[in-house]
């Protein structure tokens, strides 16, 4: 196949998986974060970016919204960066909750020690094994290994932060849990005032199809084309993302679609596609598990017309 048919074929499948999913009904903006409440439930945005470096989009790919869980990867990276795979997976683990991102019933049943990088719990304690001279530096560092990804400096929404800050409770209390286990390796409360911010971050659905390509092409960014991750490092990544990253519908994801996603509160869902390319959408309103009704379906049918599943053509979800 010629590039200039590849082109057009990516292209396509972009424009009509927004076209198809624009008036997909169902779902609410997450109401627990006032500011997530308050975003238009009619955004929405599909872009794809190759491991070549080439930017696909429809509808509203420029609009910016919070990361939220989809950080969760990113520091994941910053935290293996800093003391290897198998450290990390020791004090972190690997395993899916197989409960809601932020049960306390999963820590509970696990001696107050958290299973999965991926989810609230583990995501914290990630944030917490950072090493970092204080809080401001933890940040910083955080925050440049999203905007590396990205490929362009990235910034925190003083909103979405003033929202999250004052009504996270829960978090604080799976911090304070874990810490009981011993299980959090800076103080609880400043990891969860990082662990917030670090959700805080305002980013494009091409800015997040970037930092999935980012991985697609073993951790070299293609747009700046600096190193970003070690490659040994993308492999664990992209596996805790196939197996966790769609909150309790990961398995139905897997089923279904067969590329690591991970998705957000914000509306934000990213899949990767190794060696070849990411997608992601973007669109407010969640089903009932957390994953953006819209964004789930663009990012499946891109998926489903460009052939990507690694296992082989897998039935419809719909
Ligand atoms: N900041 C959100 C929280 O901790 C992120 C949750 C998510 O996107 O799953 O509750």
């Amino acid at each position: 196949m010629t590039q200039v048919m590849e082109k057009s074929r990516l292209e396509e499948a972009v424009a009509q998986a927004h076209a198809e999913n624009k008036a997909l009904p169902g779902g609410a903006n997450a109401s627990y974060i006032p500011y997530l409440a308050s975003v238009p439930s009619d955004l929405f945005g599909v872009a794809a970016v190759t491991t070549g470096g080439e930017v696909f989009t429809a509808g509203d790919a420029k609009f910016e919204f919070a990361i939220e869980s989809i950080s969760k990867v990113f520091t994941m990276a910053l935290a293996m960066e800093q003391v290897g795979a198998d450290t990390f997976r020791k004090k972190i683990g690997a395993d899916p909750t197989g409960e809601a991102f932020n049960s306390v019933i999963a820590l509970e049943l696990h001696g107050d020690r958290p299973l999965s990088p991926l989810v609230n719990a583990g995501a914290i304690a990630t944030t917490s094994l950072v090493a970092a001279k204080d809080k401001e530096d933890r940040y910083q560092q955080i925050l440049g290994i999203q905007s590396a990804f990205a490929g362009r400096p990235l910034s925190m929404s003083q909103d979405v932060n003033g929202s999250e800050q004052s009504t996270n409770f829960h978090n604080r209390a799976l911090a304070w849990l874990m810490q009981s286990a011993g299980a959090m390796y800076s103080e609880p409360m400043e990891a969860v005032d990082v662990y917030t911010r670090q959700c805080s971050t305002l980013i494009t659905a091409v800015d997040l199809a970037v930092m999935g390509a980012t991985l697609a092409s073993g951790g070299v960014n293609p747009l700046t084309g600096k190193r970003v991750v070690q490659t040994q490092n993308v492999a664990p990544i992209l596996a805790e993302m196939m197996m966790e990253g769609l909150y309790t519908a990961s398995g139905d994801w897997a089923y279904t679609v067969g590329l690591p996603g991970k998705s957000g509160v914000g509306g934000g869902i990213l899949a990767v596609a190794p060696g070849k390319m990411a997608i992601a959408a973007f669109s407010p309103p969640l089903d009932p598990v957390g994953n953006s009704v819209r964004a789930q379906a663009a990012v499946a049918d891109v998926a489903r017309a460009l052939a990507l599943n690694p296992f082989g053509p897998a039935p419809a979800p719909r």
